[in-house]
């Protein structure tokens, strides 16, 4: 150690519970040397060579805020195109506002089209959301738009393309083609909906040199590096590695970090399904050899399994009495019944599991295959985690934490959808009691909040699930969804650092402020736990500090 580099600050929580505050914190090579005051690490400074930086002297720091479950490479390909969302979104230029209804995106497709020089050139643009923009698009009202000018549209969620006539004589279906995921009207005709992964890709087919340009995957991850900073984000794990291909995912990332700048640690957990597709019998080999290449900055974690659908597209899977008007929700690839098979090779490996779960019926099955893989192998520390956990019981936050399970939750439809979705899709009880913390809590269980950006509209914003979390207000700004789901602005200010490192088995490198850990900070304007906690996502995020470097936020 040649010199050390002292940041002083305002206030520093460390979240560390024996030392929980701090005024000043000492960095050599990437890591924390000593957290304390300039006083009680004296006996380093008497002994190394060092630099007093007063930068954050009138800024409250932190550890660098973690989101446990995003989708960066994938989502901001998407955010490269044209946006018509309803909420603010990281465009190539700059923030882009979002638009409040169907008449606003459609006004914009109207500007776009307008604008065009070349009406064989389809207008692309991305992040409708019919939940919240007051109803789906289709082709008759796209056709108004223009009805020779393509229209493709991306749902936010990208499980819809919307599009008009010379779109839909693009892509090269007609009235009689028979596929899955095709939309009708209710007289037969031909909607100019593609909904679903395989319809997706059949609508994509004529866009994908303009989606998918040269680099795209670079792009998307240096946009989404901006997003990260601005929301105090230092590690986030990117839950669906393979998807598109296991080698150039990992290539995009070790590329966007050798480059410098790159202000994330990215953990890449591998999609079961790919990884059988893939590698077969070899997977498990390949997790190894992938373990090995493994650094601080760019790292394979566990693997993930996808076991029923979303929230917001009202696809997850519900116990009686089911969904408001009869809907059935999807399941994943590997058949319920076939689970426990699924799973073993990994259990019985060591790897951590991390299984998608967003209704009850879901989390039920999962608990049972949990149950019967501790049966025929019984471990102890294996941080199986259940994603999303929206729609859960009281009994199924005990089971969990009694078979040693954690929970990485999604806490922001809670505020943006819940009041929605009360009386569309999952009834009143179930939006209300979305997201249950507080019995989480009171469980015992461990838990962490994620935004799974991009792919559900919200913000990739650590401070705002954390507000939800504490407040659990609707997005009539005055409603308290289920107030005894609360959790207090310790658990929630934990659940994104300490607790998302512990459920990413992280914790013993980042998540908090302690001698010999990487030195990532998030540096804020307010102290979290002054301010009022109903004002908590307003807290400034000037900027964070990766391995001892600072990044600033922009704008
Ligand atoms: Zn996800």
């Amino acid at each position: 150690m040649d010199r050390v580099r002292v940041f002083t600050a305002a206030q520093i929580r460390t979240m560390d519970p024996g030392r929980p505050t701090a005024s000043a914190v000492a960095v050599a090579d990437g890591r924390i040397v000593s957290v304390g005051s300039l006083e009680s690490m004296d006996p380093w400074l008497r002994r190394v060579d060092h630099d007093i930086d007063d930068t954050y002297a009138q800024q409250v720091l932190m550890p660098g805020l973690i989101d446990p479950h995003t989708h960066l490479r994938m989502s901001g390909t998407y955010m490269g195109l044209e946006y018509v969302g309803p909420i603010p979104c990281q465009g190539p230029a700059g923030v882009v506002q979002g638009l409040d209804d169907r008449d606003a995106a459609l006004a914009r497709l109207s500007e776009l089209v307008a604008a065009s020089d070349d009406p064989s050139r389809p207008i692309i643009t991305w992040g409708y959301d019919p939940g919240t923009q007051a109803g789906h698009l289709d082709r008759d009202m796209l056709d108004q738009i223009s009805d020779t000018v393509p229209i493709w549209v991306l749902s936010y969620a990208p499980h819809i393309v919307y599009t008009n006539t010379p779109m839909i004589e693009l892509i090269g279906v007609t009235e009689d083609t028979v596929a899955h995921g095709l939309g009708r009207y209710p007289d037969g005709r031909l909607n100019g909906w593609f909904i679903e992964t395989g319809a997706v890709g059949m609508a994509t087919a004529p866009v994908r040199a303009d989606v998918y340009r040269p680099g795209f995957g670079i792009e998307a991850l240096e946009r989404q590096g901006k997003v990260a900073v601005r929301n105090g984000i230092t590690t986030t794990a990117d839950m669906i590695w393979g998807f598109d291909s296991f080698e150039g995912e990992w290539d995009d990332h070790q590329q966007v970090i050798d480059g410098g700048g790159f202000p994330l640690r990215v953990l890449l957990v591998p999609f079961d399904s790919r990884l059988v597709r893939k590698f077969g019998d070899d997977r498990l080999e390949f997790l190894r050899t992938m373990s090995e290449r493994s650094t601080d900055r760019l790292a394979a974690h566990g693997v993930k399994f996808v076991n029923d659908g979303s929230y917001p597209s009202m696809t997850l899977k519900l116990n009686f009495p089911g969904y408001l008007d009869g809907e059935e929700g999807l399941t994943g690839e590997v058949p319920w019944n076939e689970m426990v098979e699924a799973m073993w090779p990994y259990w019985d490996a060591g790897v951590q599991i991390h299984s998608h779960a967003n209704g009850d019926e879901t989390v039920d099955m999962t608990l049972d295959t949990l149950a019967a893989l501790q049966l025929r192998k019984p471990r102890f520390d294996h941080r199986f985690t259940i994603e999303h956990y929206c729609i859960s019981r009281v009994d199924q936050c005990r089971r969990l934490a009694a078979l040693g399970a954690m929970a990485s939750v999604n806490p922001y439809f809670v505020h943006y959808r819940s009041l929605l979705h009360s009386d569309s899709g999952f009834g009143p009880d179930r939006a209300e009691a979305t997201a249950r913390l507080g019995s989480l809590e009171r469980a015992g269980a461990m838990f962490t909040l994620h935004s799974d950006y991009n792919l559900v509209v919200g913000p990739m914003a650590p401070l705002t699930a954390a507000w939800v979390a504490v407040n659990r207000l609707a997005a009539d700004g005055e409603t308290v969804m289920a107030p005894g789901e609360r959790i207090s602005v310790d658990r929630a200010l934990r659940a994104i650092t300490t607790d998302a490192a512990h459920v990413l088995r992280r914790d013993h490198e980042v998540g908090s402020l302690e001698v010999g850990k990487l030195a990532d900070f998030v540096v804020l304007g307010d102290d979290p736990y002054e301010v009022d906690p109903a004002g908590l996502h307003r807290v400034p995020v000037v900027g964070t500090v990766l391995g001892g470097e600072p990044h600033e936020a922009d704008g």
